[in-house]
């Protein structure tokens, strides 16, 4: 409480709050949307912020406390966070901002709305069973040779296959 000319009001908290802060709040991961105070400490800790000057993680924030749903929602930037969790660690509100990207990125799927290098990359991991597969050239294989390395890195298309069949409605390696 505050003391002002004698009587007692409630301090001026902050309380941001829009539909879509409420809509990641009640997903789970983004329960601590409304804790944010926008201080910055996570942009200033980001990683991925020091290498982009379009990935502002406070900036993020605000516009899902603002209620800019299509935006995020439509936006690239949530699938930037690469979850190091450094801001995670500095915020003195504890907000986890990893989780609540998750959260965004959990309803942007639902919709529909993954970006197209993520799709790409997701559809690699599915059909060869991981990213850098179309990457392991000659070179690296005689680099391996002379390190005294296996060079047969043993794909396993059948456990790729079975995996599908288990997680995914769709086999279409099959
Ligand atoms: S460090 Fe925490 S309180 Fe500060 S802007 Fe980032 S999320 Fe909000
Ligand atoms: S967890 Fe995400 S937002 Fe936080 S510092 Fe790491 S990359 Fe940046």
């Amino acid at each position: 409480m505050v003391e002002t000319k004698g009587e007692l009001k409630q301090p001026s908290l902050h309380h941001p709050s829009s539909d879509f802060s409420e809509e990641i709040a009640n997903e789970p991961g983004g329960e601590d949307i409304t804790k944010c105070i926008q201080c910055g400490m996570c942009t200033a800790s980001c990683l991925v912020a020091k290498y982009t000057d379009r990935y502002r993680p406070r900036r993020l924030i605000q516009k899902i406390l603002l209620g800019k749903r299509e935006e995020v929602l439509n936006s690239e930037l949530p699938w930037l966070c690469m979850t190091c969790r450094l801001c995670e660690e500095r915020c003195q509100e504890g907000v986890s901002l990893p989780e609540i990207f998750g959260a965004v990125r959990k309803i942007a799927a639902r919709e529909g709305k993954i970006p197209n290098v993520f799709k790409s990359t997701a559809s690699l991991v599915l059909k060869d069973g991981w990213m850098l597969k179309d990457t392991y050239t000659d070179f690296i294989e005689d680099d391996r040779d002379d390190l005294g390395l296996d060079t047969d890195l043993n794909w396993d298309d059948d456990f790729v296959k079975k995996i599908k069949k288990k997680y995914f409605k769709e086999d279409k390696t099959r």
